[in-house]
């Protein structure tokens, strides 16, 4: 794959999931990566240990995104140690799920804490060291409910089509300045976050997927390092899609 040698790459909420995958995965391409953790700091050691065991680089940082001050002096405090940040991956996110009858504020404030001010917090910090380097790879982890909506999901779905705006918008904000910004938008993977649906709803969800299974962490993570890569300096602004087809 994409070599990211020499690169320094920051991927929040690393410490399990996807964003595990796209730590382990980015390092095995070169990366030095900082795996950003919120409660699990032994979770995230343990990221740390299996991307060493494999002769990659890593540490850990631990910070909440959703407070958006201390995200950005976290970002810039790593910027700052590195002398640089060529990557980031604003992955960390929750999904709290409702319809819209039933759907409380308070979760609608924590979605929109977590999964979008959090993300733009971490992006500001991070544009702004990059924009010095004149480089720079900034990727949003979206969804395949952003654009196809799911019933249930409202505040998930709003908060990640969100994403989708922020990620056209800093495109062409910090195109001159020789960053891109992507979105990947995943469909339904196997992590943590799927592990609650129960048996008959899998089994409809599979049927409703084209490649016909959920996909893996590791899938995802191989877009989000394209995406990371040199070879993707003329891609900004897009969404890439790991969804088994499910929405095309
Ligand atoms: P996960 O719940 O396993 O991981 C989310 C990570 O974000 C965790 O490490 C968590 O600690 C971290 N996090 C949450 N709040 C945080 C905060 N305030 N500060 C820092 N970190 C915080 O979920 P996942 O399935 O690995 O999802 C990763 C990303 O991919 C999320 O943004 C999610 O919305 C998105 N996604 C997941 C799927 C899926 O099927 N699993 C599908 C589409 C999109």
């Amino acid at each position: 794959m994409f070599s990211l040698n020499e690169k320094v790459a920051l991927v929040t909420g690393g410490s399990r999931g996807i964003g595990r995958a796209i730590c382990e995965t980015l390092a095995a391409q070169g990366a030095h990566v900082v795996v950003n953790y919120v409660r699990g700091e032994a979770a995230a050691r343990e990221v740390v240990l299996a991307i060493e065991a494999r002769g990659g680089t890593a540490e850990i940082a631990g910070f909440d995104v959703s407070d958006m001050k201390v995200a950005e002096e976290s970002v810039a405090a790593i910027a700052k140690k590195h002398g640089r940040l060529d990557i980031l991956v604003a992955n960390a996110g929750v999904a709290v799920d409702g319809l819209l009858l039933r759907v409380k504020e308070d979760d609608l404030d924590q979605l929109f804490a977590i999964n979008v001010k959090g993300s733009l917090g971490c992006a500001r910090a991070a544009i702004k060291t990059m924009m010095r380097a004149k480089c720079g790879r900034v990727i949003f982890l979206s969804s395949v409910v952003a654009e196809m909506g799911n019933a249930g999901q409202v505040g998930y779905a709003a908060s990640k089509a969100a994403l989708l705006g922020v990620t056209k918008t800093l495109a062409r904000e910090y195109a001159s300045r020789g960053i891109t910004v992507n979105a990947v938008a995943p469909g339904f993977i196997e992590t943590d976050m799927t592990a609650a649906i129960a048996e008959p709803a899998r089994v409809e969800l599979q049927k409703a997927i084209p490649l016909g299974r959920i996909g893996t962490t590791a899938e995802v993570a191989a877009a989000v390092a394209f995406l990371a890569s040199d070879e993707a300096a003329y891609i900004t602004g897009q969404t890439l899609r790991v969804n088994g087809g499910m929405y095309v």
